[in-house]
């Protein structure tokens, strides 16, 4: 990596991995203790080394973005797992992380797990509206070998954090990527165990082939944040490639006359799942907006 990075924190110290590759055990320098909660796991740090040979965290670089839950800074990218099917794909919660993602300044990369399980058809019909420059797009399969090989390549270099609903495969794709991690799979108390009972900080694995990945799913907070109605659409990337034929600057795209959107809508060149979840978003926007 390009910056000494936090990776993990123990019990008043930190775990730095340095630009060269080492692993090293640091306190934070005094003045910093005051921001102590601050210090987030992912934060790019520049050292000192003590004359007792001792490392302190000297400085805490600026961040280019945050999330609150993990607690983790500076995310290159979300890798947003769906499976193929079982549990069948929930459309609108994907079109809800991919405007998640990109609102916090974090790249999604769209990964479609257990194409195994279904055929090709079932597996087109759902990528394809996604495809075509608008989102990376990875398919995968945890239970064949070599099948993860696409997305591992994403993972080379990034910080990255994998997100998506229980059930899909993420453990077993961060198993398969990483054969040492021997993260739990499947059942939901044989994950408890690990996870729910004791109170765990989220950790950055390194990957061996250079890399690191957030050990606790990203983005479980499902609300939007506060932002215009106008900016949904950015997370919409066929939307925008149409706009610019609607009547009126500043189209939600909603029930305002001559909307190109719409009519992509119903020549079916947008596909309706999109266009209905889009319309979700920007209704719950709004109340996020009025409420808030
Ligand atoms: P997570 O909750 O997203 O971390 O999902 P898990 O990794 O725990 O996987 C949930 C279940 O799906 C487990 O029983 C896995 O063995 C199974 N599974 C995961 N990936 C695949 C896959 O690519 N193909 C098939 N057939 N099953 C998978
Ligand atoms: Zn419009």
């Amino acid at each position: 990596m390009k910056n000494n990075i936090i990776i993990r924190g123990v019990g008043g110290f930190y775990d730095v991995l340095t630009k060269d590759n080492q692993e090293i055990r640091c306190k934070l320098r005094g003045k910093l203790r005051l921001s102590y909660d601050k210090v987030l796991v992912g934060d790019m740090v520049e050292l000192t080394t003590n004359n007792d040979g001792s490392t302190v965290i000297e400085t805490i670089l600026p961040r280019k973005n945050s999330l609150v839950r993990p607690p983790i800074a500076n995310i290159d990218q979300a890798v947003i797992v769906l499976a193929l099917t079982d549990p069948s794909p929930d459309l609108l919660l994907l079109d809800r992380l991919l405007v998640l993602v990109g609102a916090a300044d974090v790249e999604p990369i769209l990964c479609i797990n257990k194409i195994d399980l279904a055929g090709y058809d079932q597996l087109d019909a759902l990528i394809r509206p996604y495809q075509n420059g608008r989102y990376q797009v990875v398919t995968t399969s945890a239970k064949k070998l070599d099948s993860v090989k696409d997305l591992k390549e994403k993972l080379i270099g990034k910080v990255s954090t994998f997100a998506g609903p229980s059930g899909v495969g993420k453990s077993s794709l961060l198993n398969r990527i990483e054969t040492s991690l021997n993260l739990a799979v499947g059942t939901i108390s044989a994950k408890s165990k690990r996870g729910k009972h004791t109170t765990r900080s989220v950790e950055l694995i390194r990957l061996s082939d250079g890399g690191l990945v957030a050990d606790t799913p990203g983005f479980s907070q499902l609300a939007l944040p506060r932002m215009e109605q106008e900016k949904l659409q950015l997370f919409f990337p066929e939307f925008l490639e149409v706009t610019n034929e609607c009547r009126f600057r500043g189209c939600l795209h909603h029930k305002e006359p001559s909307c190109a959107v719409r009519s992509q809508v119903q020549a079916g060149n947008i596909i309706l799942s999109r266009y209905n979840n889009y319309l979700t978003l920007l209704e719950e926007l709004k109340q996020v907006n009025e409420y808030r």
